[in-house]
């Protein structure tokens, strides 16, 4: 009688263990955004002439695209974000949403043929003073990109963080960039990553007054339309090398690795937790 028992109880613990495996997967998995949010994933350089903690390798980048592609993510564009953040319509199956920061020309002379090839969209936030520069975008491959399905976004002027300007050049970096870009591709330039991240309750105003809708940081996460529109979360693809299997994994998990992030960071801040800290993985 009693080895039945233990047999039962034995069972019932292993299907309560798959249910949860099953459930976690489900929950925290990529299929399902309505319940995971929407991943955005932030590139900056793809190129092999450097390799800094910012640089992917071209190669990289193509094996990340065709796994989006072969595995039937959909690349969505600003206004599909802007309408599932509304709450005002459905998304394709596994939607990502693929950003790239600074404006590097490697975006236009890499990683665009590549996401062409894969039938992948995204948007780069241009810096508007390194425009035209060696290393960084013309604004004749902006608009050849533009005309072809890429999108745009502010990432101000100067590229210094916007926390350390007074009043005013918070709101010349905002509305200039803004205009700048508008006056080049004939479309609103309502999305905006803040350099390193970094924004106050002054920065937040003037991004409202200035007309932008959506506001990028480099906090880990991904993205709900209840989140606050100005302070949004996405997917780095950026710290070193991010082998293959970080990158499925971040894609696949990133709802369950933010909350990972957010507790590191929590701790890192507070004296008592700090070294405690340092044990927490980021994934
Ligand atoms: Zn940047």
């Amino acid at each position: 009688m009693k080895k039945i028992l233990l047999w039962i109880v034995g069972v019932a613990f292993s299907i309560a263990v798959l249910l949860c495996g099953i459930f976690s997967y489900w929950y925290f998995g990529a299929t399902n955004y309505v319940l995971t949010g929407v991943p955005v994933l932030n590139y900056h350089q793809v190129n092999n002439k450097f390799s800094t903690c910012l640089t992917m390798k071209p190669e990289n980048f193509a094996e990340q695209m065709k796994y989006l592609h072969d595995n039937d993510y959909h690349a969505i564009t600003q206004a599909q974000f802007d309408a599932y953040m509304r709450n005002e319509g459905d998304l394709p199956d596994r939607p990502v949403f693929i950003t790239f920061d600074d404006g590097y020309v490697d975006n236009y002379e890499q990683a665009y043929p590549i996401m062409k090839k894969y039938g992948m969209k995204g948007t780069i936030f241009l810096v508007i003073n390194l425009m035209n520069t060696p290393g960084y975008l013309t604004w004749d491959q902006v608009t050849e990109m533009s005309q072809n399905g890429m999108e745009f976004g502010s990432h101000t002027i100067s590229h210094k963080p916007l926390t350390s300007f007074d009043q005013a050049g918070v709101h010349r970096e905002l509305t200039e960039s803004k205009a700048v870009i508008e006056g080049y591709l004939g479309k609103p330039c309502t999305y905006i990553a803040f350099p390193e991240g970094k924004f106050n309750d002054m920065v937040l105003a003037e991004t409202k007054a200035a007309g932008y809708e959506y506001g990028f940081t480099v906090e880990t996460g991904r993205d709900f339309p209840w989140d606050d529109h100005y302070d949004l979360d996405r997917v780095p693809m950026f710290e070193g090398p991010v082998s293959f299997k970080h990158f499925q994994f971040r894609l696949t998990f990133s709802a369950f690795s933010a909350i990972l992030w957010k507790t590191h960071k929590y701790f890192e801040h507070m004296e008592l937790t700090n070294t405690l800290a340092a044990h927490i993985p980021q994934p």
